[in-house]
């Protein structure tokens, strides 16, 4: 989170000049109550619309997002500091994922289950109103991602973004209104966390949460969320590893992009590159000559790789990981304004050490080594977190071996690719609770309700 007073406005910045974008009215507890209240009211309506025209609105929301591409990545660009191809992919995933969720609408399948004495049948029962609370690293798919698949399966849905990104959301709650959604089913409050985030959280009538964000306010918002036995959905927190065997093809496997893209802030960074010893000095080479030519600039130039950080705040949070003289591996970045830190490997860390363990959240990442496969899975699991990882080698035993061995929600082998909107997504161990995404993505915002039906006749 930037460092903002809680003021009734909220100064969105250009990442990567720190000039003002827009200035936006901060929702208080009371907005966040009626905004409950007018969504209470819209989920009713909504959940009796039939299947087919819940589908074919959010279609139509899709194909509203679809013609405002361009400026919702340039949005994107203006407030998160994102590449402009990065925004361009991620307007495209929130439109691709209604159109996804839209077809789920339909298949809301309940079962028939064998009983004596009747039929057994299940259904899958809107929640009501979701609240949907978003970070600000991702904020146009994560927005998405909360509020869709709730949207689909019935629910109204109240969206706190981050208050340093509220700019493609508030967009996208309009163009849901011009795609003819009924109004307040889909909100959008800009505000704190502490004053918004909580009110939501709290609220009685929001019958779930989907969080995105740090663990430690994750961990918050599930304990309160305990107080009412509201469920929720955690994707929190990553330490992911990049584990690379001797066998590897290593050009592949060291793309400085695993842990560079989003300037490292991405929950699926691979920030731990563990590499087995006889390879350890060639991918060392491999990555300063990567790390070097990395270009770091403005995020609307097409030619360039990386972006600034979100804020001052995530500048000094990154510096404080990376000691003047630290061994380690470095490419440039630009001075002046804008919050800029180089590609970073650091090199003489100890596989415990604050920098190895903890979630550093900006373009910097530990080179350690290993011996073998044990050691590889030793290392790759000695972590609180559990969200995302790769494995490279040429052995597809080992290949299989390693990916059940290590305890975390999204791997790839051979590959450093973790999201995709039909496959499911989340974290184990502090990294997160519950799954998004995938073909359970509307059930999440679903009860099943069972009922019997008796087939006996009426006592004679
Ligand atoms: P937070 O987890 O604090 O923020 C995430 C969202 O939660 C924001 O919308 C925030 O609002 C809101 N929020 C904050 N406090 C509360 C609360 N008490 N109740 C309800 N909602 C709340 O992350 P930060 O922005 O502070 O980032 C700190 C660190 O967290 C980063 O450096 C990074 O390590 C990690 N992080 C991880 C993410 C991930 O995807 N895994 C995403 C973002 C951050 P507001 O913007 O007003 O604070």
């Amino acid at each position: 989170m930037p460092d903002q007073d809680q003021s009734h406005e909220l100064q969105v910045l250009d990442p990567a000049t720190e000039e003002v974008v827009a200035t936006v009215p901060a929702a208080d507890a009371g907005d966040v109550h009626r905004a409950v209240e007018r969504a209470v009211a819209a989920q009713r309506a909504w959940a009796t619309t039939a299947p087919a025209d819940r589908a074919r609105l959010l279609r139509r929301f899709a194909d509203v997002v679809d013609a405002h591409l361009e400026e919702l990545a340039h949005l994107e660009v203006r407030e998160a500091g994102h590449l402009l191809g990065n925004a361009r992919w991620e307007a495209g995933n929130a439109r691709d994922l209604l159109l996804y969720a839209a077809g789920g609408a339909e298949r809301l399948l309940g079962r028939q289950i064998p009983v004596p004495g009747g039929w057994d049948v299940t259904f899958l029962e809107p929640l009501g109103v979701v609240g949907v609370i978003a970070p600000w690293n991702f904020p146009m798919p994560i927005a998405g991602w909360g509020s869709f698949p709730a949207l689909a399966a019935g629910n109204a849905v109240v969206l706190k973004p981050a208050e340093a990104t509220p700019l493609t959301a508030l967009r996208l709650a309009e163009l849901a209104l011009e795609a003819g959604l009924p109004e307040h089913l889909f909100q959008v409050l800009p505000g704190h966390g502490h004053t918004a985030g909580r009110a939501l959280v709290d609220h009685p009538d929001v019958a779930k949460i989907v969080f995105t964000g740090s663990t430690r306010t994750g961990r918050e918002v599930m304990e309160r969320c305990a107080r009412h036995t509201k469920p929720v959905t955690l994707e929190l927190g990553g330490k992911s590893p990049n584990v690379v065997f001797a066998d590897a093809d290593l050009k592949a496997a060291v793309d400085p992009f695993s842990f560079l893209d989003n300037s490292g802030q991405d929950c699926c960074a691979r920030t731990r590159i563990l590499v087995q010893e006889p390879v350890y000095d060639e991918v060392r080479e491999l990555l300063a000559k990567a790390l070097a030519a990395v270009v770091v600039g403005d995020p609307a130039d097409e030619r360039t790789q990386m972006g600034p950080l979100i804020s001052r705040r995530q500048l000094d949070r990154v510096r404080s990981y990376v000691p003047e003289g630290a061994p380690a591996l470095r490419g440039s970045a630009p001075d002046g304004p804008g919050f800029w830190f180089p590609p970073t490997v650091l090199t003489g860390e100890r596989h415990d050490s604050d920098a190895a363990r903890e979630e550093i959240f900006g373009p910097v990442a530990v080179l350690l080594p290993f011996t073998d496969e044990q050691d590889a899975i030793r290392l790759a699991n000695d972590t609180p977190y559990g969200l995302s990882g790769s494995i490279w080698t040429r052995d597809v035993g080992r290949a299989l071996r390693v990916s059940q061995a290590v305890r975390a929600g999204n791997l790839s082998v051979n590959s450093h690719s973790s999201v995709r909107y039909w496959t499911p997504f989340g974290g184990f161990k502090q990294s997160g609770v519950g799954r998004e995404l995938g073909p359970d993505a509307l059930t999440a915002f679903t009860e099943t309700k069972n009922v019997f039906i008796s087939t006996e006749g009426p006592a004679q």
